[in-house]
This record gives structure tokens, sequence and C-alpha cells, in this order.
């Protein structure tokens, strides 16, 4: 049986982030980002690094369009807290949302378990979106907050960054963001400032699974 060797994600960001601080040149990173409560950690992490940090909410699988306010609301109002609080200047650019043409691209793989191809689907679409913008506006890396999702794989998402990162200029920021206790980091920051808590992933595939799990509770 063929063995897939894992990278240790985690262990290449740190290798990245002692080549910038002995360059001596603090770079510019792009950060897509699904929500706060798992931005924050990664902002913690990597602001120290780099010149300029934005943080590109692109988000069109979020349904329905007040989940996916709320989300970016929240995200936009940590953000404030956190520029406030570390005298920094971390930006957020909000991406157009077309929930409908994001739906019509996702039902071609239909209702299935998370993690499986449609959202590899989901992931390479958003990131991608962000990764143009990085390239476009001259930033030196990009990167993506998810990986620190228990749900979703960062061996999958980095060797989606990995591909993208061959048709770009700009460098793909390897990250495993959930290792040495980041989400428990994550988890704390998100208690210590009330960050709203989403319940499901994003689609409306994963929405209806909720919608059937709340019921199945309150029977
Ligand atoms: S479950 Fe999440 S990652 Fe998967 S398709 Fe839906 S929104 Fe995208």
């Amino acid at each position: 049986m063929e063995t897939i060797r894992k990278i240790n994600y985690y262990k290449e960001s740190l290798i990245e982030l002692e080549k910038i601080k002995n360059s001596g040149i603090k770079p510019s990173i792009a950060l897509h980002a699904c929500c706060g409560p798992c931005s924050a950690y990664p902002i913690e992490f990597l602001v120290g690094y780099f010149s300029k940090v934005t943080i590109l909410f692109d988000n069109s699988n979020i349904y329905p369009f007040e989940e996916y306010s709320r989300r970016k609301d929240e995200l936009i109002r940590y953000v404030n807290i956190f520029n406030d609080e570390h005298n920094t200047n971390v930006e957020v650019v909000v991406f157009d949302y077309d929930n409908e043409s994001y739906n019509e691209m996702l039902d071609e793989y239909g209702d299935m378990d998370e993690g499986l191809s449609r959202c590899f689907k989901c992931y390479r679409t958003r990131m991608e979106n962000c990764y143009k913008y990085a390239e476009e506006n001259g930033y030196d890396y990009f990167c993506t907050v998810m990986t620190i999702s228990r749900q979703k794989s960062s061996q999958v998402m980095n060797k989606i960054g990995i591909d993208l990162s061959k048709k770009y200029k700009t460098k793909y920021f390897l990250s495993d963001f959930k290792k040495n206790k980041g989400i428990d980091r994550a988890r704390e920051i998100r208690i210590e400032y009330n960050m709203y808590n989403q319940q499901y992933c994003g689609c409306i595939y994963s929405y209806n699974r909720y919608l059937k799990r709340k019921e199945k509770e309150n029977l």
C-alpha cells in the first residue's frame, strides 16, 4: 500500500519566517480569511514579520446573506480592535458577494460530506481569487487562514496553494495554523473578544445539514 508522506507545514512556516527575519526586510502578505475567529490567531502569529498584512474576505460560499454579513462584520470588528490594541494597520478588503453563481458552481458536486471534492473546489476557488488579487496588488506573499480549521486538511490546502503558486510571482506562504496550540489560542481569543462563533462551514449544503442537526437535537 502506498504511504502518503505528510508534510509538517507548521515547521515550513517557521523556516520561512526565520528566512524573512534574517533578510532584514519585512515583506507584505495578503491573507485569505473565511471569518474572524479563524483569522485572529494567524494575524497574531504573522503580524510582527510583515510590513503590511491585508485580510481578503472573499466568501461567496456563505449562505444566507445575513450569515455572510455577520461573519464579515465580526471580522472587521475584531481587526479594528486588534489594530487599536497593537498599534498596527491590518487592513480588510471585502470582495463582491455572489452566492448565486457560487452555488451554481457547487451544484455540480451536490450534497456530500464536508472535506471532499466539493470542498476542494470551494477552497481553490476562493484561494485563487485572492491569490490573483495578491499578485495584481504587488504582495510578496499570499496565504490562507483556513489551515487553522480542524475540519480542513492543511495537507490539501497547502497543496492547492503550492499548485496555484506556479502561476504567480507572489510567493505562497506554507502554514498550519492549528499546530503548536494555534487552535487553543484561537479559541482563547474568540472567548476573550466575545466573537460570533458560526455553527456551520458556509455553503447551503452545510447550512441544511446544520438545520437537520438542530432539528434532531430538539426532538
Ligand atoms: S462545506 Fe465549507 S468548504 Fe465545503 S463546500 Fe461548503 S462552504 Fe465550501
